[in-house]
């Protein structure tokens, strides 16, 4: 691997446009776009996209008899309008798995069914100190009580409903990117750096001139973080899937933000362990320092596949993510490790 170089900065540069591209859930369209957009310029690789809307890409190998496929999601957490309130307000209906405290007080979009986008914010409904004293503190936030609050002069659900919002409109949460001592903290680094790890590993092979091993299908998942992303996308004669997804950082997890990490259990029990134990070969092979995990509430795309019927070897591997599912981070060492180990993979 030592001719084949990482170019961080285009890493960086992709990375933080995708994460400022919002793709909540069922609403991933641009982040398709943008990613099949960087893949275009190389010439080698064939694009179409499933009808569900996912990215399937085709490169092919040097061997097709054991062809093989990875998988990363461009989709987010988000919500959906709920319900439009007498205030003029929002209630919301999540997508996806995470606490209301994690995204209170923080920006949104709300994309209106017919094209308009109206900006806003997260908001407990009885959100004044001053007004609620201890209440703002102690309420349990869920689906009732957090309210989205409109940059506009709306004041009823008939001002709202001129500004064209509906119920069933995408909101999407600002993802707030800041870059600062090797570290990228935003929202959505679940999967979007692993997605950016994707594109630089097919920049440093496709620069260099090298074909992977095997005809390798890259899956940009658009349904992943409501668990059936991967179930359709992956062509049937593919024999191995490496789902690249972050991995959670906590007490007790051995994952951190410098290293990458070979996850071998989760909620949907224990990957594919010749598959894993090759994954370990090779990141040793290449000097490349990983940990393993296990994490006790996680699902993957390599999972929504097996449980779709598919009849593959699946292994999972990403970039260790903190505070994931809330306002995530991770650091270049582990955006770099997965990338080294998902080019390993692909030329071995
Ligand atoms: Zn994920």
């Amino acid at each position: 691997m030592a001719e084949l170089t990482i170019n961080v900065d285009k890493i960086v540069d992709f990375l933080v446009g995708l994460l400022n591209t919002p793709s909540p859930t069922g609403f991933a369209h641009q982040a398709i776009e943008y990613t099949e957009a960087a893949l275009r310029a190389f010439p080698a690789l064939r694009l179409h996209r499933t009808r569900k809307g996912a990215l399937v890409v085709t490169w092919p190998g040097q061997s097709n008899d054991a062809p093989r496929a990875l998988t990363a999601h461009v989709d987010t957490l988000g919500a959906m309008v709920k319900e439009i309130k007498s205030s003029g307000r929002l209630k919301l209906s999540k997508l996806g798995g995470f606490a209301w405290n994690t995204v209170e007080g923080e920006g949104c979009t709300v994309f209106a069914a017919k094209g308009e986008t109206v900006r806003g914010s997260i908001l407990l409904e009885k959100a004044s100190s001053h007004v609620y004293g201890k209440v703002v503190g102690e309420a349990v936030r869920d689906d009732e009580n957090m309210e989205v609050r409109l940059d506009a002069q709306t004041v009823s659900k008939e001002d709202t409903e001129a500004l064209g919002i509906r119920v069933g409109d995408f909101v999407a949460f600002d993802p707030r990117v800041e870059l600062t001592n090797g570290f990228v903290r935003s929202r959505h680094l679940d999967d979007k750096a692993c997605v950016a790890c994707l594109v630089a590993a097919v920049k440093a092979l496709s620069d260099a001139g090298v074909q992977p091993a095997q005809d390798t299908t890259l899956l940009i998942s658009n349904y992943e973080e409501v668990g059936h992303g991967a179930a359709a996308g992956i062509p049937p004669e593919v024999t191995e899937l490496v789902a690249v997804d972050m991995a959670a950082v906590g007490d007790g997890q051995t994952s951190d933000e410098y290293h990458t990490t070979l996850g071998v259990k989760d909620s949907g029990g224990p990957y594919h362990h010749g598959l894993s134990q090759r994954l370990r070969q090779i990141a040793d092979q290449y000097g490349i320092p990983y940990m393993v995990d296990i994490y006790p509430y996680y699902g993957s795309d390599g999972e929504a596949y097996w449980r779709a019927g598919g009849d593959v070897a699946v292994a999972l591997i990403g970039p260790g993510v903190d505070a994931s599912h809330n306002y995530e981070r991770t650091h270049l060492e582990a955006l770099v490790a997965t990338t080294q180990w998902i080019i390993g993979y692909l030329i071995n």
